[in-house]
């Protein structure tokens, strides 16, 4: 039996865990940190990530949090000669409703107290300013929210769109980066720092003075001070280990990826949502048979909006990757997630887990259990908010200032009603 002994104990090397090593041993390069996972790093949801990043959410908090982590992704470019592979063409939302006030409302919600994330309004001007992502630097982009409404504003930028769509709202701090990269940069980083690395599934945690953490089968024990939970679709099964029940789901979401053969799409196209509810296109007999069986009579009425595509390979590649999280239903986690098998065959087929909580908020910062902390629940955004929750976990165990938004995704939230309040008044939680 070996013993190992550390300070701090990460379980988890995703993204999310590799960020928290990382800022760790940044914030102080003298402190004992170890990371461990039972598989490679960056192999479990990490690895099926689309790798968007965006600023825009419902709600400011979210926003001002995924704004930290792109200054964050920023500054590894800068230093890094951009080994992260960022661009930013944006995300283009578009809908056929002319009337779009709603969703101005809730871009409004997002970007009030955000005086650089400006919204502009390009309202029937056929020149009004608007300015197209040609090109993908992403230090050249603009910042900001770009809303055009003119038709045929829209049909030049994006003819590859439906017809039928009247409105266009171009989120501009966003688009795409390499989250692979971005992993292994930190993890290297983090090697150099002296951080330490083990392989071993974490199955049993013992809390006393410390914690003692075993590793399944290896007959490994590691002592640490601190453990911080980032086991990703697994974060509540390790706090189960310490008696804490955490409020979280996983929910299986599936992509594909297709050769676009007939160039349909043109490669500079920003990451493109269609905001409408669909119906799929089944003729009326096949409706009929699917509306009559249970397991699939969702199949024949609306699905939810935001079918999502992007160039996938760069401006030469010729293929398409396309996602869809119309699924909610909380499943059982695994570490071989099963998937749908009726997509179609001549497609890439992959996925993973959201591991979300209800408010889609994550769970970032200290618990109930002195010295048990998580970075985990980042639903569908983790790998572009990888940094700033790692800075900010980071923070709170070295106590060091803490940005506005840490209370709100602190796991004792839910013992604050003020917080809570707001959580419940949510009205769109911005699963995408
Ligand atoms: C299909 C899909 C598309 C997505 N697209 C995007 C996107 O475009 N942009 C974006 O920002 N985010 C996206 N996401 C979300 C993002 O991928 C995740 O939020 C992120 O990868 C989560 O990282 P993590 O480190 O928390 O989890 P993981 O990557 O799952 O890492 C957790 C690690 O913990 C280890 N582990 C678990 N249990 C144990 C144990 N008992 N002992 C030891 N190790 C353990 C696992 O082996 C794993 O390596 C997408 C997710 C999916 C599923």
């Amino acid at each position: 039996m070996n013993k190992l002994q550390t300070d701090t104990l990460v379980i988890g090397a995703g993204s999310v865990g590799i960020a928290v090593a990382y800022y760790l041993k940044k914030h102080d390069p003298s402190l004992d940190v170890t990371l461990v996972d039972c598989g490679q790093p960056m192999a479990f949801t990490s690895a099926q990530s689309g790798e968007n990043y965006r600023n825009w959410w419902p709600n400011p908090m979210m926003r001002a949090f995924t704004d930290r982590s792109i200054d964050l992704m920023e500054e590894i470019a800068l230093e890094s000669d951009n080994i992260l592979q960022m661009t930013r063409r944006g995300y283009v939302l578009a809908t056929r409703q002319i009337d779009i006030d709603d969703h101005l409302r809730e871009l409004e919600a997002g970007y009030t107290d955000s005086p650089e994330n400006q919204i502009r309004m390009h309202v029937g001007d056929a020149n009004g300013g608007y300015r197209p992502a040609i090109v993908e630097d992403w230090k050249s982009a603009p910042n900001g929210v770009d809303v055009i409404t003119d038709k045929a504003v829209i049909e030049k930028t994006f003819p590859y769109f439906d017809k039928e769509v009247r409105s266009v709202i171009h989120i501009r701090r966003a688009g795409m980066i390499s989250g692979q990269q971005m992993g292994q940069y930190m993890l290297q980083a983090f090697k150099e720092a002296g951080g330490k690395r083990l392989t071993g599934k974490v199955d049993h945690i013992d809390h006393a003075e410390a914690f003692s953490v075993r590793l399944a089968g290896a007959g490994n024990f590691v002592q640490a001070t601190r453990i911080v939970n980032a086991a990703g679709p697994f974060v509540g099964e390790i706090a189960n280990m310490l008696g804490i029940d955490l409020p979280v789901e996983n929910w299986i979401q599936q992509k594909i990826a297709f050769e676009d053969t007939k160039k349909t799409i043109a490669r500079t196209m920003p990451f493109a949502i269609d905001l409408d509810p669909q119906c799929l296109d089944w003729d009326e007999d096949e409706r009929g048979l699917l509306a009559e069986d249970p397991d699939f009579a969702w199949l024949a009425g609306e699905l939810p909006g935001a079918v999502h595509c992007r160039p996938e390979g760069g401006d030469r590649g010729t293929w398409l990757k396309l996602g869809w999280a119309y699924n909610s239903a909380s499943v059982p986690v695994s570490f071989t997630p099963e998937f749908d098998d009726q997509f179609p065959r001549s497609t890439v087929h992959y996925g993973g887990y959201y591991t979300l909580t209800k408010e889609n908020w994550p769970l970032l910062g200290p618990t109930e259990v002195d010295g048990f902390y998580l970075a985990g629940a980042l639903s569908g955004f983790g790998t572009m908010a990888a940094c700033a929750s790692g800075d900010l976990v980071a923070r709170h165990m070295l106590n060091q200032d803490l940005p506005g938004y840490a209370a709100m995704l602190s796991p004792m939230r839910y013992n604050d009603p003020a917080i809570v309040a707001t959580m419940n008044a949510q009205q769109n939680p911005g699963i995408l």
